[in-house]
């Protein structure tokens, strides 16, 4: 009864009092079926947004051999980056498929952190499922689970110089303690919102450059099937967020 009230609850406005966020995510794609409308909203509001991609997606295609396929992917997200204002992509090179939560990752993350110096962090859900309205709903990936807890992680990480001295002494970063916030998108339990507005087109046009996944993946008409995917997102946001249509995150402050 709590738990079903509690997701009835308003969402919060996001914070807006930053300059510069770092996305961090498992797959190309993953930010393109969240929270890319957010992205436009901010880019054109003139704050910095880069991207840090785990993998380069290799093992997303069945038909298109690994290597053949992250040339392919990594183009397709650098291009979907560029629809949504963000020039910055970078890939950390972990296996798709298979990565592994563990000191490696948090440290790979909590370097693009002190790279970067974002004061928000965003990544894609790290529990379990997807939930339902039933409570339920379906089985997370492995990656999404590891890439989420490492960024959820590494936000403190990157603060704290003893935990990866070798980033101070082989790379020259030192400690970014200005992280405030992890956003985390796609979660069962979000806390707040942002208005996607006309930053929805945009999402939509970003989402439809990952063109050969999306044929793979669909013998529907990709317009239809993104923009399909899209408004129903930002709508259940809405029902939520005073009716306006609207990207949810689940926000952990720091
Ligand atoms: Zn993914």
């Amino acid at each position: 009864m709590t738990e079903r009230a509690d997701q009835q609850a308003p969402l919060q406005p996001m914070p807006a009092d930053w300059r510069r966020a770092l996305a961090v995510v498992a797959h190309p794609d993953d930010l393109e079926y969240g929270c890319a409308a957010a992205i436009a909203h901010w880019t054109d509001g003139g704050r910095e947004v880069a991207y840090v991609l785990a993998t380069r997606g290799e093992a997303g295609i069945d038909g298109v051999a690994p290597d053949e396929c992250a040339a392919l992917r990594e183009a397709e997200q650098r291009a979907s980056a560029a629809v949504v204002g963000v020039s910055t992509v970078e890939f950390l090179g972990h296996r798709d498929g298979v990565i592994e939560y563990g000191p490696a990752l948090r440290r790979d993350i909590a370097a693009a952190i002190r790279r970067h110096r974002p004061e928000l962090v965003i990544t894609l859900n790290h529990r379990d499922t997807w939930g339902g309205a039933d409570g339920g709903g379906n089985w997370n990936s492995p990656d999404h689970k590891a890439v989420g807890r490492a960024v959820l992680d590494a936000a403190g990480d990157a603060g704290n110089r003893w935990i990866f001295p070798e980033l101070i002494s082989e790379q020259g970063l030192e400690p970014w303690d200005g992280v405030r916030w992890v956003a985390v998108s796609g979660t069962t339990t979000p806390t707040h919102a942002v208005e996607a507005g006309p930053g929805l087109e945009r999402a939509v046009h970003s989402l439809l450059e990952h063109k050969a996944y999306i044929a793979a993946l669909t013998d529907q008409d990709p317009q239809e099937y993104v923009r399909n995917f899209l408004t129903g997102s930002v709508q259940q946001a809405a029902a939520r967020f005073g009716g306006v249509p609207a990207v949810a995150f689940e926000v952990f402050p720091r």
